[in-house]
């Protein structure tokens, strides 16, 4: 019996990948071995990596002069492995700060010596917004400019990409990487933990700009140096192959559902009813400015904040699942990564209007 999985992350699959890799899990492409148990440096897995790669490439329309890296260590390695990468001995760097996550990586980025210009700080509105585009001037001698597209915890999205000029832009994209089309050309390299839309925990997917390689700190640990890893296609040491190879069982999916725009359009579809409903019932709220609201997580408060407990598991035992919201936010919090189908979210609605007949 499959649930609706309502979890930040790691969080729901889509159900069609999840049987293909069922289907060979034994025994994949006829070599009496799962996946798991073949060399990385085989024909098979090789091409299997590449494929993954194309997929990714085709559908995020990846230009020819960025790189795809499959690398470990999450995004919070990245928070780590971007200083070292991308600037030297007193440079400065801007961060716009909306939420926990960008909070988190300007904290490593002070840690790795350099000063971190925070542009703009929407702590003050508890991290219900983000900042007016146009608000805020990059420092044009910056390394680059680094923001957090989505804030998964507070459910805080921007509804633009930020201008940055020459300056190259960083998106830490871990909630919301293939949700809609984007324009690659824009960014001087993307990041994104695998396990809320693409798969897996274990496999953080990179793609960077090729005249941003082997500018890495001699320090910079081989496993995240960008250049050392372009250079061995990502397998200078044993990558996580079972998730290069889920996430090609993802892409395959995302394709076949008609590639980004349908996700777009799915999502945006899902994201109305939920937040349409929240705002009508009279009952819920979400605290985050309208021009921000995420479409992949909807925190969501209920009049009666002592029954947060009973929801949550009266929701669980109707199997919509993980609504618990982020200890730092309280009430509930849906995540509707691009898995999650409309019927899920209608369900949810469904029970929430029942939970407030019985307790509004
Ligand atoms: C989940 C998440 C992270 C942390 O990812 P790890 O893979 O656990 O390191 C970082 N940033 C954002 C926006 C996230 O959603």
């Amino acid at each position: 019996m499959r649930v609706y999985n309502f979890s930040a992350g790691p969080a729901m699959l889509p159900l069609e990948a999840l049987e293909a890799a069922r289907s060979e899990l034994t025994d994949w492409q006829g070599s009496g071995m799962s996946v798991m148990e073949v060399s990385h440096r085989g024909k098979a897995f090789v091409e299997c990596a590449a494929q993954t790669e194309a997929l990714l490439r085709e559908l995020m329309g990846i230009p020819e002069n960025y790189t795809v890296l499959f690398l470990q260590g999450g995004a919070s390695g990245q928070f780590d492995a971007i200083p070292l990468n991308l600037t030297a001995d007193g440079d400065t760097v801007d961060f716009l700060n909306t939420g926990q996550w960008s909070a988190k990586a300007i904290k490593a980025a002070r840690k790795a010596g350099l000063t971190v210009d925070v542009l703009a700080d929407e702590a003050g509105s508890r991290y219900t917004t983000t900042p007016a585009e146009g608000s805020f001037t990059v420092d044009p001698a910056a390394a680059y400019l680094h923001y957090t597209p989505n804030e998964t915890i507070g459910g805080v999205e921007f509804g633009y990409v930020p201008e940055s000029g020459d300056v190259p832009l960083v998106a830490d994209m871990s909630s919301t990487i293939l949700s809609r089309p984007i324009d690659v050309s824009r960014y001087g390299l993307i990041y994104a933990g695998a396990q809320k839309n693409m798969g897996p925990s274990g496999l953080c997917v990179v793609i960077v700009r090729n005249d941003l390689l082997g500018r890495a700190r001699p320090s910079t640990p081989s496993i995240w140096n960008y250049a050392e890893m372009a250079a061995s296609d990502s397998m200078l040491n044993t990558p996580p192959t079972f998730g290069i190879y889920l996430l090609g069982k993802i892409l395959t999916w995302v394709k076949e559902s008609g590639g980004l725009p349908a996700m777009a359009e799915r999502n945006s579809a899902k994201a109305e009813a939920l937040y349409g409903y929240i705002d009508g019932s009279g009952y819920y709220s979400n605290p985050v400015a309208k021009d921000s609201r995420s479409w992949m997580n909807v925190p969501f408060l209920q009049a009666n904040p002592e029954l947060d407990k009973t929801f949550v598991a009266e929701a669980s035992e109707a199997g919509l699942t993980t609504l618990a919201g982020h200890r730092s936010v309280g009430g509930m919090r849906a995540s509707i990564y691009n898995a999650m189908p409309l019927a899920g979210v209608q369900a949810l609605i469904d029970f929430m209007t029942d939970f407030q007949r019985r307790n509004g």
